[in-house]
């Protein structure tokens, strides 16, 4: 596949500082696919500078002109989505119909809705006697991971250019093809050198310079609980911005008056998409005791459809899909039954992880409480409407879940007494303007629509 060799950095294609460069491996075959260099701290260090260089300017332009520069990058995602899908499903693997409408399709509705807050937000507000002016933070460093390749660049680089802040972006090492063509885009709709740079490389080495340059005013990451912890620990001794974007251990929360049979496949549906590498996926399906036995059939029924190789993708690598196995057989040796799937791998090649479906979880099982990010599903049974509220909240994450109930009333009184930061009612509808983030462990900080927005300002108060 197409591949720079060098890094994005103030507006053009230059070489790496080092020689080393990092294999992208296509997972639906394990060949090798591309390289792409592999930066070191001072390619970080040369793109902070860049990004510095172009702040002032960038910060000073009318939010109209960043509205018509983020417009025009929406309209080249439009453009070049097909070879947009067509890299995700080669660097991540998701059936090309997926790529086309979820990593292709809803970065263009991100990037929109960042042109359109851009140009109406207002940065500035009257409180009593005071001028508050709404400022761009400053240079944004960004570390994202690869299940959504550019929805995860495009959330954080969007709202960062509206605001005024210029961005310097560490894509994961798994899926740095999809940046590339991001970066492509952001030439061709012609913003100015300095306020994107690109630099490919791993995350202890480019990801951790990055997140520890002293001329970063802010870092947004999203990814793994480890890691983040590690970027806010370096973040709080520099006292400087952070905004973390971690895992989950969503619940799926089905009382008795729902209608069971939809619950249940939109449930395990909401799994099985993105080969379960989601990280607001609805991991742990919650039934009443009464109900649970026709659940189980109810979602075998339902899992038989995802076949691997044509519904469901492989996981992005060997060691997500070693962990992932692992994860099913130290389910099994905790005693939960299986209803579908298994450790053995479904295919002789790819990184394929059989669709499993674990009935007789308990609350406390491995399963139950650690992120998997894989096609699992953890179905756990509950007494009552207090139990199943202990048991949803009763892990350290907090980051989205569902409630399904035959009345919305009921369903939303649960779901306010829910530790987390988003909750679909009766299946819900995604809205690219609701605040997403997690509550507890799962984060610290908001992403898309006017929240994402502010993430990327400061207040300057003017007392008249
Ligand atoms: P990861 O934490 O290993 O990597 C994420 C990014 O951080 C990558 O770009 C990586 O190179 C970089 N990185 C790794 N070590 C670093 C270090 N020491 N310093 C700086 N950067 C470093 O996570 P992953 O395996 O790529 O992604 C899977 C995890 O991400 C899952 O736990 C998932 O839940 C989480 N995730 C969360 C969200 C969210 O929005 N909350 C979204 C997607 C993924």
């Amino acid at each position: 596949m197409k591949a720079h060799d060098g890094m994005y950095i103030g507006g053009r294609w230059r070489p790496a500082a080092g020689p080393d460069t990092i294999a992208v491996v296509n997972p639906a075959d394990e060949q090798v696919i591309a390289h792409v260099p592999a930066g070191t701290a001072e390619d970080v260090d040369a793109a902070v500078r860049a990004a510095r260089a172009a702040f002032p300017g960038w910060a000073a332009t009318a939010p109209a002109e960043r509205a018509a520069g983020i417009a025009r990058l929406r309209d080249v995602l439009v453009a070049r989505a097909d070879e947009i899908a067509e890299t995700v499903t080669a660097e991540l693997g998701a059936p090309l119909a997926m790529s086309q409408t979820v990593h292709a399709g809803v970065p263009v509705l991100v990037a929109g809705s960042y042109a359109e807050l851009a140009a109406s937000y207002s940065f500035e507000e009257k409180i009593g006697t005071s001028t508050v002016l709404l400022e761009p933070v400053g240079v944004v460093g960004a570390i994202t991971p690869w299940n959504y390749p550019l929805h995860q660049v495009v959330a954080k680089v969007a709202p960062a250019l509206a605001a005024g802040c210029t961005v310097v972006l560490k894509p994961a090492e798994d899926t740095p093809l999809t940046a590339q063509l991001f970066a492509e885009a952001v030439d061709e709709a012609g913003l100015p050198a300095g306020v994107f740079n690109l630099v490919t490389g791993l995350g202890p080495v480019a990801g951790q310079a990055l997140a520890a340059h002293e001329d970063v005013d802010l870092v947004s990451f999203t990814g793994s609980t480890a890691v983040g912890r590690q970027i806010g620990a370096t973040a709080g001794a520099a006292v400087k911005r952070v905004a973390l974007e971690l895992g989950g251990k969503s619940a799926n929360v089905i009382l008795p008056s729902a209608d069971l049979a939809k619950a249940v496949k939109v449930g395990i549906a909401n799994v099985m998409s993105n080969s379960g590498q989601t990280c607001s996926a609805w991991t742990r399906m919650l039934v009443h005791k009464d109900q649970y036995e026709e659940a189980v059939a109810l979602a075998a029924a339902a899992v038989a459809k995802y076949v691997p190789g044509e519904r469901v993708g492989p996981l992005v690598s060997a060691k997500q899909q070693q962990r992932v196995r692992g994860y099913i057989e130290k389910g099994v040796a905790e005693g939960a039954r299986l209803v579908a799937g298994g450790p053995a791998a479904p295919l002789e090649r790819g990184y394929y992880v059989s669709p499993t479906v674990f009935a007789d979880v308990t609350p406390e099982m491995t399963i139950a409480q650690e992120e998997i990010f894989g096609p699992v599903v953890s179905m756990i049974e509950y007494a009552d409407e207090d139990d199943a509220l202990r048991i949803a909240n009763g892990t350290v994450y907090g980051l989205a879940g569902a409630v399904w109930a035959g009345d919305e009333a009921e369903a939303v009184a649960f779901a306010r007494r829910m530790d987390t930061g988003q909750v679909d009612i009766n299946g819900g509808r995604f809205n690219p303007l609701a605040p997403f983030g997690g509550y507890k462990q799962s984060g610290v900080g908001r992403e898309l629509g006017p929240h994402g927005l502010s993430e990327y300002l400061q207040t300057k108060s003017l007392q008249f």
